[in-house]
């Protein structure tokens, strides 16, 4: 009896251990099933549940007593998942080829919601039986950020703003579609750079200071207009946000920045505002114009009106021969006027016309010589001296051009340049020079007198304009004259300007391109002046 006794004392005490370890497998298995946070169902091979665990209870609603012993069809399967006539095949068949894998499932708790799952199924024997035991994930809130980061991610791709996101030092981390388009550069090419660095803002310092002082105060930052540079190298006007992204923790992990290009705002603007300006200006021009025309005009009218009514039978014939030469003075200068304003509104209107004729240079210089020594005598001014100087040995050059234009041109900056000098000289003359292949001619007008300060060198040549103001003039003249030489310059497709210092005197030149009929001059290739880039 001993050793059997023994062994059958041994397989006892083995059979103790093993019942033992058994329960405590069980209770470990009971504790996991009873603390997960998964749902753990069992259910026999026809489908009716065993098993119902308090975390199944938390996520489908229902009570063990309320469901173990059910099938699983009445309860929680959806019928969009299974349908009811199809869950025998999916017991017999479709739950054994689902075993080992981990796939997504729709269910539905207590009440009908649907939601959806993921669940791994294994299958176990005991007794001759089969049976599967489910772990249901609730993956709903899953589901819900992966669709709210799908619909993100779309939002920021399809952005018409510039997004891009930096670390805490400011180095990128992403860009959207609309920032590679704007800045043509490719994300690659931008994400680990240093944004200001590569984006090479034009932002001043303080305001640099300011955005990192409060960002760094967990603050949002918005710029209203700044400039920084594209990969071509030309500026973008933007308008910015930038915001701290913050950790569950509220510590700083990167910065979002959103951009909106104002580029065709701000210069939409600046012609807003230039256009506004203009039209001040022209505004003010066209009332200065208004007094000095009515000064300009009362004055000779005022002589005409007041020496004719002076003029009767007791008037002597000297006096009358004098009044008589101040009436003729004041309409011709009346007419010289209203014939400047008209020839203006003529050219803007685009009706006047160029009409070329072949003319001999030195006889045409001559003939307006002539003419402005007439003017000087009548205008007191015979003690300026008065040269013509045509390039050396010239004799002869005729070229094609409108006489009359190019006359009245020169005609009023001799004019001018008589008015506004008291000693010294008025010299005039030409040069021929080729540049590119075309031959130009430059005339220039220089003189001794006020001369004009730089500020209203390109002034005089803006319609109506005197250095002085209407009230405040030293000299009569309305302002035409040059606007006038300058809009016929242009119709010769020319260009005109001037080089003066206050106190010292001005030389106006004019250059267009012309057609030599005929020239004993050797023509070199010269430039013509201080607008060379102009021809
Ligand atoms: P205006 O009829 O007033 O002379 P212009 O258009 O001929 O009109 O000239 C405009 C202004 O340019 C003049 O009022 C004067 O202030 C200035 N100006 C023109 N030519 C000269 C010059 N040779 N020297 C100094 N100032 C000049």
């Amino acid at each position: 009896m001993g050793t059997k006794d023994k062994t059958m004392e041994g397989l006892l005490a083995e059979i103790e251990i093993l019942k033992e370890k058994a329960i405590r497998s069980e209770k470990l298995n009971e504790s996991i099933v009873q603390t997960a946070t998964d749902a753990i169902i069992t259910i026999d091979r026809n489908g009716f549940i065993l098993s119902w665990n308090p975390a199944a209870k938390r996520i489908f609603g229902y009570n063990s007593n309320e469901i173990l012993g059910k099938s699983i069809n009445e309860f929680f399967i959806s019928s969009n998942q299974i349908k009811k006539e199809d869950l025998n095949r999916f017991l017999k068949t479709g739950l054994k080829r689902k075993v080992g894998q981990t796939f997504e499932f729709l269910v539905q708790r207590k009440g009908g919601e649907e939601f959806t799952t993921e669940l791994s199924i294994s299958k176990w024997k005991s007794g001759g039986s089969l049976y599967f035991t489910g772990v249901f994930r609730d993956i709903t809130e899953r589901k819900r950020k992966d669709f709210l980061l799908k619909k993100l991610d779309l939002a920021l791709k399809n952005s018409k703003d510039i997004i891009l996101m930096t670390d805490p030092e400011g180095v990128i981390t992403y860009v959207n579609q609309q920032f590679t388009k704007t800045y043509g550069y490719e994300s690659y090419e931008v994400v680990g750079k240093h944004t200001p660095r590569i984006l090479k803002s034009t932002d001043n310092k303080e305001r640099f200071e300011l955005l990192w002082e409060t960002l760094l105060s967990k603050k949002s930052f918005r710029m209203s207009h700044y400039q920084n540079k594209k990969r071509d190298g030309g500026l973008i006007d933007l308008e910015s946000t930038i915001d701290p992204i913050l950790n569950d923790e509220g510590g700083i992990i990167g910065f979002l920045g959103i951009q909106h290009d104002i580029t065709k705002r701000i210069k939409y603007i600046t012609e807003l505002e230039e256009a506004i300006e203009r039209a001040k200006e022209s505004d003010r021009i066209k009332s200065e114009f208004l007094a000095t025309m009515s000064h300009e005009l009362r004055t000779p009218l005022n002589s005409i009106i007041g020496l004719s009514r002076l003029i009767d039978r007791d008037t002597s014939m000297d006096e009358v021969i004098e009044y008589n030469q101040i009436i003729n003075n004041s309409g011709e200068h009346l007419l010289k006027l209203i014939e400047d304003i008209f020839d203006i509104s003529l050219i803007e209107s685009g009706k006047a016309k160029v009409f070329e004729k072949t003319i001999d240079l030195p006889i045409f210089l001559n003939e307006i010589h002539e003419l402005m020594k007439i003017h000087q005598e009548k205008t007191e001014k015979k003690h300026v001296a008065f040269n013509l100087k045509i390039p050396l040995n010239c004799k002869k050059i005729a070229i094609s051009t409108d006489k009359l234009k190019l006359k009245h041109i020169l005609v009023n900056l001799l004019k001018n340049a008589f008015k506004f000098t008291e000693i010294g000289e008025v010299n005039y003359g030409f040069k021929i020079c080729n540049t590119q292949a075309v031959t130009n001619i430059k005339f220039f007008v220089s003189d001794t007198g006020i001369g004009i300060d730089k500020d209203h060198q390109d002034l005089i040549f803006k319609g109506f304009s005197q250095v002085n103001g209407a009230y405040n003039r030293d000299y009569e003249g309305i302002g035409v004259g040059l606007t006038l030489a300058k809009k016929l310059v242009h119709l010769f497709d020319g260009d005109i300007w001037v080089d003066s210092k206050l106190g010292i005197g001005s030389t106006f030149f004019f250059t267009f391109p012309i057609n030599i009929i005929e020239s004993d001059i050797v023509i070199d290739s010269c430039d013509i002046g201080d607008r060379k880039n102009k021809y």
